[in-house]
């Protein structure tokens, strides 16, 4: 499946909260350290990050800022004969405007945002389409040029770990013509564009900032870039990355004594109900996949989990986790100490993860002509959500999980971080 990109890394500048030196932060970054007053802080916002790209020239009364959303996630596609994984990294206008382009494309004038704030002048047009509404635009647009695989005959569709954020893009008005701000480009004239009377809303968006500190002992805490889990070393214990402050969060971790340096991957262990499939038990598992081995009474006892990676990842290489973790099954007890684990970044919410599902149970089930057909009506409800680490020891450009046995290359893992 093709990966498209608009631009691989965007920028936001903004002044240190503290400090107030000029800084800036990746796009997808929740987790900020100053470079100057070293101060560690969390990015707070009750819905998707907005921003904006400020006009190089023109004053405030002659701009006017379109919507546009902007999205980052993996997509699995299950078509009749195969499953596609892919990446996907979209823009797509959030209004109904015609003489617009459709998506910003790659454009290095974009590299630059900014956090929307009361301050900035300008006239900004209001959001009339949804992100789900943009999605569906990004899919048909896709079909129509015929890409694959949106031109497929498509089972079912997820995206996962949609990172969505709005972006405000400047126009001008400028001698009784709309311009594009950026490009120069006459979009349509004044007059064309104010018969349309496109809605207008002020944003109240603000970005909140508070301590990335424990909130037990006051130490920084361990987590960067786009985290939801962070971990204090000193107490022991997590805590989960809210929109307003911090959470603790119950974590657990397979044993391993090893005295090697450990990489702690996490993972959501899932129980799932799924309406007209017995999926409860590893027998029943174990009949879905048509595992070879025989099934005994202690696996028709045995509860069954899915296990789901907390974090993105390359999508084959995660559905081949899926694959491979649940089949591991662990039974064994959890230990609740990270003790020195180097833990992996969380950026999957339990609740992202689990909609990987179906495709994860069309990539397993043995009778795929019986199965896949159903798919689309498929309901599957997520009862419990424990997350876990699992140890993985580090050697050289490698991570070895030896009970499985499992090896995953450290660059393979470098690559989510950028989704
Ligand atoms: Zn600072
Ligand atoms: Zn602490």
């Amino acid at each position: 499946m093709e990966t498209r990109s608009d631009s691989r890394r965007w920028f936001i500048d903004f002044q240190c909260p503290r400090c107030a030196a000029a800084v800036s932060l990746e796009e997808t970054e929740r987790i900020f350290t100053c470079a100057w007053c070293r101060v560690k802080l969390c990015l707070g916002s009750p819905g998707p990050l907005q921003c904006c790209i400020l006009p190089p020239s023109a004053t405030g009364e002659d701009v006017l800022f379109a919507p546009y959303w902007r999205l980052k996630a993996m997509v699995f596609t299950c078509t009749p004969g195969a499953i596609r994984a892919g990446a996907v990294d979209m823009s797509h206008i959030a209004l109904h405007a015609e003489t617009l382009p459709w998506s910003l494309g790659i454009r290095p004038q974009l590299a630059r945002l900014h956090f929307l704030d009361p301050g900035i002048q300008g006239t900004f047009l209001a959001p009339s389409l949804t992100i789900g509404e943009s999605v569906t635009g990004y899919e048909t647009n896709m079909k129509q040029l015929g890409v694959s695989p949106w031109a497929d005959a498509v089972l079912h569709r997820a995206w996962i770990g949609e990172q969505t954020s709005l972006l405000y893009y400047p126009l001008m008005r400028r001698g009784g013509q709309i311009v594009d701000a950026l490009q120069d480009r006459i979009v349509e004239s004044v007059a064309t564009w104010e018969a349309r009377a496109t809605a207008e809303r002020q944003p109240d968006f603000r970005v909140r900032f508070y301590a990335a500190t424990c909130p037990d002992c006051g130490r920084d805490l361990d987590g960067d870039r786009d985290t939801l889990v962070l971990t204090c070393r000193n107490c022991d214990r997590a805590w989960k990355r809210g929109s307003e402050g911090l959470e603790e969060m119950p974590v657990y971790v397979i044993p391993d004594k090893t005295r090697e340096d450990r990489v702690g991957l996490p993972f959501w262990r899932i129980r799932i109900g799924v309406e007209g499939f017995a999926l409860s038990t590893f027998g029943d598992f174990a009949r879905f996949c048509n595992l070879p081995r025989a099934i005994t009474p202690a696996m028709e006892e045995a509860p069954f989990f899915f296990w789901v990676p907390a974090f993105k990842v390359n999508a084959e290489l995660y559905l081949m986790l899926i694959r491979r973790i649940t089949l591991f099954q662990w039974r064994g007890d959890f230990e609740q100490r990270l003790g020195g684990l180097d833990c992996h970044p969380v950026t999957l919410p339990a609740e992202e993860g689990a909609e990987s599902l179906k495709t994860a149970m069309a990539d397993l089930v043995a009778d795929k002509r019986t199965f896949m057909p159903k798919l689309g009506d498929l309901e599957i409800a997520m009862k419990e959500a424990l997350l876990v680490y699992l140890p993985f020891r580090a050697r050289g450009g490698e991570l070895i999980q030896p009970q499985i046995p499992l090896g995953i290359q450290r660059k393979a893992l470098q690559f989510g971080l950028n989704i």
